[in-house]
Formats: structure tokens, C-alpha cells, sequence
């Protein structure tokens, strides 16, 4: 195992600028230009040209600190027969620390090759208001890619297997070093032949073309728990795509879209609802049914009761999502004022108010309207 801080002639605490000065030094030494025909400098160089790519980069450093060599996908050749007989072994180990993180492909320096995790995929599933108050398993169609069993995801066909890549010895990334304005650059990038996996199939199943997997129609039941509203996101771990060649798979997010419901709303945890009450009503009291959605009950408005007074019912609204309990019913008094009266009604109406010494207006007309507008 190389010290790549030992490689550079620094210490561990080193600055990037520190390390980036004893890096440019080293290179101008060990060139390869500089030093013809002389394989331990060439391999020198290559090492610290190495140890250099890791340790400028923060999190590679970071990883190559807690882990060492592994951690950063190895050290070239003295790791290849590791990487050629573990077959991503390793890659698999720190996808699982570093929590596999998407593609393995395009990641220029990232770690060892191993099959590339599978998409994520997102799906919007349409509850009821009902369902969403007291949760329910409801399933959710979703269009993804699943192991191939022809091959078992291998992308192998007629019994073969995947062989070690040669153009990379398995480690999926080939560095190159180029000349540039700052010296020799060395730079990683997915190995075109295995297109960064490490092995490549001779052979391609039939049925995948190679990919190991297909795509499908696939019904996944979800429980949706009570208390979720429009917005709220569920993540199925692992039932997203299947990633190639036996790659492992991505998560699947359920945006949940809740219906809206004939008489009742959500505010947070509560539930409103209006209930429509006349003035006589209002004004003298009276019960009425309500259908809640835990079953039936009867509300009493008093004589005397406002617009817009509020009815609660603690505990009947909608249960928690983070939480214990549920939040309150409210019924709010919704005074409606007739639009349309009969004659009858007219004269009720006026006799109630010269009872009460309230002033109407009798005109009627244009000029009735704009000596309104004008009071
Ligand atoms: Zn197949
Ligand atoms: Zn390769």
C-alpha cells in the first residue's frame, strides 16, 4: 500500500496549495522526458501523479484518509489481480458506505468499477380523500427495468459469463497523462472497451442484448399510511429500476396525489367543513345531521349563533403523519341570506324589521340604485 502523503513528500495535514507545489516539483523531477529510459522514475512518476489526483480531490481525500488505498479505487497495477478476480467485489463494499450514489459511469475518478446502480423512478399515485385520511394500500403501475432471467441479469448469453475487461484490468476507468500548460495531467475516465464496468460479456444474452435487464410493466402495492395530503412523497427502497448487468437497484418515489372531497377540506390536520345555515335558523337555533367521515353525528347550533362560528369536534379530524392523535373536525356556520323571497316571505321580512325599527329601502329602479350607490 503506497502513502500517497509520503509519495508527495508532504504531511497529512497539507494544504491543496502545499500539496499542488510539492506535486509540480516532483513532476518537472520524475518526467518521464527528463529521465529516459529509466522505468523506476516512469513509475515514480505515475505514482505520484496518482497520489496527486487523489489528495486534490477533497472528497477522495476524505475517502482515502478513512480508507486508504481501497477507498479511492486502488493503486494501478498492484491492485489489478485484486480487481480482476473480485469482480467489483470492492466497488459493491463501498457503494454500500458511501451509499452507492448513482452512476458509475461519467464519475471521471471515482472508485473501482462495479455495475451502476439502477435509476430511480418516480410515479404519481391518485388516493382518495378517504384514503388519504385513514391510509391505505393502493397500487401503483410503474414502467421500469427488471433482472433479465434469461441470463440472470449476468447480460451473458448460451451459458457464458462475463469476462475481466483487459483494456482496464477491471477497475472500469483507464488514466491517461497528457501534456498541458500546467505540466502532465493525469486524468481517469470510464473505459470505453467494458464502458466502465470492468468485465465485458463475449457472449450477450439474447433476450437483453447484453444488458441484463429488461423493461416491463410492473404493479407495486404501496402503503400509503394515514394522514398524507397532495405533496407528500413516499420512497420505496430498492424498487426502482434494476441497474445493468446485475447492478443493484434504485429507489421508487410515490408522489401522492390526494382527490378532493365533496364536503370536506384539509387545513394541516384539521378538517373543515361549511355548514350551511339559514338566518332563521341562526337566529333561533337548530340541529342538523353531519356525515363525518368516521360515521354520522348531529350538531346543535344555538339561538343566536354568527357566520363563521366555529364547531369543533377534538380528535375527528385527520390522524398524524409525525405524530400521535389527530387534529380537530371543524364545522363552520355558513349564515346564507336568501337571494329570492315570495311575497309572503317580503312581508315576514319587513314586519320583523318595523318590529326592530331597522330602515329599508322600498324604491326600486334606476334611481333607487344610484341613490344607493351614492350613500
Ligand atoms: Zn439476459
Ligand atoms: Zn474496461
Amino acid at each position: 500500500m503506497a502513502d500517497y502523503y509520503g509519495l508527495l513528500g508532504v504531511p497529512r495535514t497539507a494544504s491543496t496549495d502545499e500539496m499542488k507545489k510539492a506535486y509540480r516539483k516532483l513532476a518537472r523531477e520524475l518526467h518521464p522526458d527528463a529521465n529516459p529510459n529509466d522505468p523506476a522514475a516512469e513509475e515514480r512518476f505515475k505514482q505520484v501523479a496518482r497520489a496527486y489526483e487523489v489528495l486534490s480531490d477533497p472528497e477522495q481525500r476524505a475517502r482515502y484518509d478513512r480508507f486508504g488505498e481501497q477507498g479511492v479505487g486502488g493503486a494501478g497495477q498492484s491492485a489489478g489481480d485484486f480487481f480482476g478476480a473480485g469482480g467489483g467485489g470492492i466497488g459493491d463494499l463501498f457503494d454500500a458506505f458511501f451509499g452507492g450514489g448513482g452512476s458509475a459511469f461519467g464519475g471521471g475518478s471515482r472508485g473501482p468499477a462495479g455495475p451502476p446502480r439502477g435509476q430511480d423512478l418516480e410515479v404519481v399515485a391518485d388516493i382518495a380523500f378517504e384514503q388519504a385520511v385513514f391510509g391505505a394500500t393502493v397500487p401503483v403501475s410503474v414502467r421500469t427495468a427488471v433482472k433479465c432471467d434469461e441470463c440472470g441479469g449476468s447480460g451473458a448469453g448460451g451459458g457464458t459469463k462475463p469476462v475481466t475487461c483487459s483494456d482496464c484490468n477491471g477497475r472500469g476507468q483507464v488514466q491517461r497523462v497528457r501534456q498541458s500548460l500546467l505540466g502532465q495531467m493525469v486524468t481517469s475516465s470510464a473505459c470505453q472497451r467494458c464502458g466502465g464496468l470492468g468485465q465485458v460479456v463475449v457472449t450477450p444474452c439474447t433476450s437483453c442484448n447484453g444488458d441484463g435487464r429488461v423493461i416491463t410493466e410492473k404493479v407495486y402495492q404501496v402503503d400509503v399510511p394515514a394522514g398524507v395530503d397532495s405533496g407528500s412523497t413516499l420512497r420505496l427502497t430498492g424498487r426502482g429500476a434494476v441497474g445493468p448487468r446485475g447492478g443493484g437497484s434504485g429507489d421508487l418515489y410515490v408522489h401522492v396525489r390526494v382527490a378532493a372531497h365533496e364536503h370536506y377540506r384539509r387545513e394541516g390536520d384539521d378538517l373543515v367543513t361549511d355548514l350551511p345555515v339559514s338566518i332563521a335558523q341562526a337566529t333561533l337555533g337548530a340541529r342538523f345531521p353531519l356525515a363525518t367521515l368516521d360515521g354520522d353525528e348531529e350538531i346543535l347550533v344555538p339561538a343566536g349563533t354568527q357566520p363563521g362560528r366555529e364547531f369543533v369536534l377534538r380528535q375527528r379530524g385527520v390522524p398524524r403523519l409525525h405524530g400521535r392523535g389527530r387534529g380537530d373536525l371543524r364545522v363552520r356556520v355558513d349564515v346564507q341570506v336568501p337571494t329570492k323571497v315570495s311575497d309572503f316571505e317580503a312581508e315576514l321580512l319587513r314586519k320583523f324589521a318595523e318590529s326592530r325599527g331597522e330602515e329599508l329601502h322600498q324604491e326600486h329602479g334606476l334611481f333607487a340604485r344610484i341613490k344607493s350607490a351614492f350613500q
